[in-house]
């Protein structure tokens, strides 16, 4: 018998991560790397932020806190949600974990029971059907084409909705499209999601600041009737450029928050109280630094964006958020250029170019990649040209 879980079995370590630990090995083993694989902010944190955290540790805030979040983080979370999302919430209806991926995790622990089902739109960020799986759940996938924008259309739902489908997750913008919801397609998709009152749905608005979308953001909890199934999360890690402080939150139904509370309150209890002093700051303090971060990105998948759909065998569509684009390999894999998936292109681009980026397979739809583009300039010009060769030296 063995002493790993059953449940541990049915999972896999993110393929993000392996593609960033490939990259740094390499890298370390003296080769000049570009690593287009990791889903984080090449920007520092900003100082405000930074000096927040050293004063709550020269104020010697650094106890425990609460279990899921500091009344002055969750006030903090309630003022934003309140002016950037329109939404009310009340302390008890506002949960803070170690990062947004705790709060997910949480969730599914704490509503999931065996069998039930979890729409996951296809291509999907790594970690959601792990997670489902890890608490029990069944991920329900739903594969969504390039024709389509990536993205769930009302029939779709319509068709994969069942007697146990607990859940939907939405994520705008996307990880790996980068592509968003429009306010006009949240309503479609919500038209069907109310006659079906046992569904909850998760929202993941984690990259809501990085868009480059003219219409102001629209996040499905916003929708009046629907406000009372959706847990609404999102987090500090990549607007403010804080992946490493791993504070994430959520706004929900009491049931729900209250649920997470006990599981987090016999796993890792609070998240840090320097790095939730640092949130505050974060939501509290100067906004304008997002704005010209997020031009300096839109800079930069229009040059990628342009650069790939100038070689031959790739098409990449331009998303308008996040900080990544997902472009097509497909007319580059056959007995042409001996390479059968996407798996074979990502391993021989690395290998030929030490270009590291992550297949599209990864997130549950063969035939792509993803690039994240949050990285220098110098960099992305480079990897351009480096790709460009290689597409050339294979077909
Ligand atoms: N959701 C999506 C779509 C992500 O891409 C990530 C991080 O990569 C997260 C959630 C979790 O972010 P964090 O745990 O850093 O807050």
């Amino acid at each position: 018998m063995s002493i790993i879980s059953n449940s541990l079995n049915r999972i896999k370590p993110s393929p993000t991560i392996a593609v960033s630990q490939k990259a740094r090995e390499l890298k370390a083993a003296g080769k000049d790397v570009i690593g287009l694989g990791a889903g984080e902010p090449d920007f520092d944190t900003p100082n405000n932020i930074k000096n927040a955290a050293i004063k709550a540790i020269r104020a010697g805030d650094t106890k425990y806190t609460a279990v899921d979040g500091t009344p002055a983080l969750k006030n903090a979370i309630i003022k934003k949600f309140k002016k950037e999302n329109n939404l009310k919430y009340s302390l008890d209806e506002i949960t803070v974990g170690t990062g947004g991926k705790q709060v997910l995790y949480n969730a599914f622990m704490a509503t999931l029971n065996k069998g039930d089902e979890v729409i996951i739109p296809a291509p999907f960020w790594v970690s959601y059907p792990d997670m489902v799986l890890l608490a029990g759940g069944k991920p329900k996938i739903v594969k969504c084409s390039e024709a389509e924008n990536f993205k769930l259309t009302p029939s779709k739902l319509k068709k994969v909705i069942s007697k146990k489908t607990k859940w939907l997750i939405l994520n705008s913008p996307s990880n790996p499209t980068g592509v968003s919801y429009s306010k006009n397609e949240i309503k479609k998709l919500s038209k069907v999601l109310i006659k079906h009152k046992k569904i909850y749905i998760l929202s993941d608005d984690i990259y809501e600041h990085i868009s480059y979308d003219k219409s102001k953001y629209f996040t499905i909890a916003q929708i009046s009737n629907l406000k009372n199934r959706t847990l609404t999360m999102n987090g500090v890690s990549k607007s403010y450029a804080m992946t490493g402080w791993r504070i994430g939150y959520a706004g929900g139904p009491k049931e729900i928050i209250k649920a997470i509370r006990k599981v987090q309150s016999q796993s890792t209890s609070n998240p840090s109280s320097v790095s939730q002093a640092a949130a505050v700051e974060a939501l509290n303090g100067n906004q304008k630094f997002i704005k010209i971060r997020s031009k300096e990105f839109k800079k930069r998948r229009d040059f990628v964006v342009n650069s790939l759909n100038n070689i031959k065998g790739i098409s990449c569509l331009k998303p308008n958020g996040a900080f990544y684009v997902f472009p097509s390999c497909k007319k580059l894999l056959g007995n042409k250029t001996k390479l059968k998936t996407d798996t074979e292109f990502v391993k021989k681009l690395l290998e030929k170019t030490n270009v590291a980026v992550v297949q599209g397979s990864a997130f549950g739809l063969p035939g792509y990649f993803r690039i994240s583009y949050a990285t220098s300039m110098k960099k992305l010009k480079k990897a351009m040209i480096r790709i460009k060769s290689f597409c050339e030296s294979i077909s």
